[in-house]
């Protein structure tokens, strides 16, 4: 029997589809090699935006189409609202939530047996990492923060962190086996361990990590400025392992947007924190999270994300343009601001980016970084800076993927870097 496993969204989702494979591995399913295969398709949701329902939506009628000629069982897991979770139940077989998956093999044999909540089997399950020198590492799942949003808090739960134990000893097995870049994952990591009082708080198990071998990048995402403390702050001169890179979304540079996302931080509080980092680590990058368009955004209030641009100097940003996630307060207001204005406050902070990370990406001209090599295409190799630029190197096919690779930049545009071997 043959598994697929689509699994849409963020790392998240790509951390639990490791899992899910492993699980079925274990019942001896193997990986089809395309969809059309496979005698069982697992969708792994994502709530964030209505089109990957919508595409969910869409690819279930063709599979259950399918199923009127041929076996097929589709099961879908991942982050799912209740309200589209009824639908769903109705059109696929099984619906389950992730924490429960030790339980899958049982539910697929008994498709109308309930699970038991069970989060600490979750984080037992040993992945089947899709990468054999890069890995993400979850320290924690749920939030809770209720930025008014996000369905996160709804699909995933509250906080829970993982046992500190475990993770190092998923980290030190994953070195052993050579492995090269550990990126610890949680909707909130630096608000690991809140929920434990007897668990260590995330600069210690950034520490931890760090001193577990010598030849290894280490990086988190996603943090939330109002968990950013100055000694996790430190960490970026004390943990030697940690990369020069920074993800740290701000989402508005309007304190009422922010207080209206439910944000728990002012603008002014965000830059202090950005100013302090940069104290420690003058080069450091930094990339942000920017919704445009939330409802009620007025150009006034937009003018104040234009100053944060300005202000910070960018690396990177990931801007969206907001769309209601039902079920959050958000898609309570009215959803106003036109989709053209959406559009043009979009192409705003785009050309603000194009400038600051060009500027920034300039500074590496001549310069010789390291680079994780990831892929060889047409010629090329490619990789990620320790700063998570993206570098191309023309060069003769080798046996570097998965190595780091000194490279000696000779050209640099806002989005990438390219150079020679060095
Ligand atoms: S911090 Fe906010 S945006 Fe991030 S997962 Fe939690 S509720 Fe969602």
């Amino acid at each position: 029997m043959k598994y697929h496993i689509w699994s849409l969204g963020c790392q998240m989702n790509m951390s639990d589809a490791e899992r899910i494979a492993t699980t079925l591995e274990s019942i001896n399913y193997t990986p089809a090699s395309t969809e059309k295969e496979a005698d069982l398709i697992v969708v792994v949701s994502c709530s964030v935006r209505q089109s990957a329902i919508d595409r969910i939506h869409g690819k279930i009628r063709n599979w259950n189409l399918r199923k009127t000629k041929e076996p097929l069982v589709t099961v879908l897991t991942g982050c799912v609202l209740d309200e589209d979770r009824l639908a769903f139940k109705k059109v696929f077989d099984l619906v389950f939530d992730i924490e429960n998956l030790a339980q899958l093999p049982a539910m697929l044999a008994d498709k109308t047996a309930e699970a038991e909540k069970e989060i600490e089997n979750y984080f037992k399950i040993i992945p089947r990492y899709t990468s054999a020198f890069q890995a993400f590492v979850p320290i924690m799942t749920g939030c809770n923060n209720f930025c008014s949003y996000c369905a996160v808090p709804y699909v995933r739960g509250r906080e829970y962190s993982r046992p500190h134990t475990e993770i190092i000893a998923e980290v030190r097995t994953l070195l052993k086996n050579g492995y090269k870049e550990i990126t610890l994952l949680g909707q909130n990591v630096n608000s690991y361990g809140n929920d434990n009082p007897k668990e260590i708080t995330f600069p210690e198990l950034v520490q931890l990590v760090n001193d577990e071998s010598d030849d290894f990048w280490l990086r988190y995402i996603t943090s939330h400025p109002k968990d950013m403390s100055d000694e996790l702050i430190k960490k970026f001169i004390q943990a030697s392992k940690l990369t020069d890179y920074l993800h740290l979304p701000l989402q508005s540079g309007s304190n009422e947007i922010l207080k209206k996302m439910n944000r728990h931080y002012i603008y002014e509080h965000y830059k202090k924190l950005i100013e302090k980092v940069r104290a420690e680590k003058p080069d450091i990058a930094i990339s942000t999270d920017i919704i445009v368009g939330f409802p009620g955004e007025t150009n006034e209030q937009f003018m104040h994300t234009v100053r944060a641009f300005e202000e910070i100097k960018y690396d990177m940003a990931y801007i969206s343009q907001y769309s209601p996630r039902s079920g959050t307060a958000a898609a309570k207001l009215e959803d106003d601001v036109p989709k053209p204005e959406k559009k043009h406050r979009e192409k705003v902070l785009t050309d603000i980016l194009a400038k600051t990370a060009l500027k920034h990406n300039k500074k590496y001209l001549d310069k010789e970084v390291t680079i994780l090599a990831d892929r060889y295409q047409k010629g090329v190799l490619f990789g990620r800076s320790g700063s998570f630029k993206l570098v191309a190197v023309k060069t003769e096919p080798r046996d570097l993927i998965g190595k780091f690779v000194k490279v000696k930049i000779t050209d640099a545009n806002a989005w990438a870097l390219t150079g020679e071997m060095a």
